[in-house]
C-alpha cells in the first residue's frame, strides 16, 4: 500500500507534511513520493483534518477471466459504436449544415466513450495488463499498414507499457 492524496480535498496545512517520518509528501507539487512511502504507515491518513490522504494498493490483481458469450456480445456491441462513429463522422464531413454538424459530433464523441467502456469492460481495464498488449500488437498487425491507422503512436505505447 502506499499514500496518495486528494488535491481537491487538501487545505495545505502541511500537517502531513511533518508527520510523515520519510519526508515523503510534498505540499508544494501535491505529490507523495511512492518510492519514500513506507509500505503505507497511515499517519498522514489519520493525521490529515482535510481527510485528503487515502492508502492505494501498490498491486491489483488479474482482472478475473469473462464467459466467452460475454466477451463476444462486448466486442459486437464495440464494433458496432466503431461504425457508429464512422457513420457520424462521414456525415459530419459532408455536411455545411451547422446544427446537423453539431448533432454528428455528440453521436462521434458519444459513441467513442461507450466503445472505450466497452473495450475496459472487456478486460483491457489494466492499460499494463497482457490483454492490453495482446491488443496493442493485434491492431498493429491487422492495422498497421492502413491510412491513418497512428503505428508510431501505439507502437510508442506498446514499448512503454512492456
Ligand atoms: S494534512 Fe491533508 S490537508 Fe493538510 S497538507 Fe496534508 S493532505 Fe493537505
Ligand atoms: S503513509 Fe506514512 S510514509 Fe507514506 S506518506 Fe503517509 S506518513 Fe509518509
Amino acid at each position: 500500500m502506499h499514500a496518495a492524496r486528494n488535491l481537491r480535498l487538501c487545505t495545505k496545512d502541511c500537517v502531513c507534511l511533518f508527520i510523515c517520518p520519510t519526508g515523503a509528501t510534498n505540499t508544494e507539487t501535491g505529490q507523495i513520493d511512492f518510492d519514500k512511502c513506507l509500505d503505507g504507515c497511515r499517519l498522514c491518513v489519520d493525521a490529515c483534518p482535510s481527510g485528503a490522504i487515502y492508502l492505494v494498493s501498490s498491486t491489483y490483481p488479474a482482472p478475473q477471466p469473462k464467459h466467452p458469450s460475454v466477451l463476444e456480445t462486448l466486442y459486437s456491441l464495440v464494433r458496432s459504436k466503431a461504425a457508429q462513429e464512422d457513420v457520424a463522422h462521414s456525415v459530419k464531413e459532408g455536411s455545411d449544415d451547422a446544427a446537423l454538424r453539431q448533432i454528428c459530433t455528440v453521436v462521434e464523441t458519444s459513441s467513442r466513450i461507450i466503445a472505450e467502456d466497452l473495450w475496459r469492460e472487456s478486460g483491457y481495464i489494466i492499460a499494463q495488463s497482457e490483454a492490453t498488449r495482446a491488443l496493442l500488437k493485434a491492431m498493429i498487425s491487422e492495422h498497421g499498414t492502413m491510412e491513418g491507422f497512428p503505428r508510431t503512436e501505439v507502437e510508442e505505447l506498446l514499448s512503454r507499457l512492456s
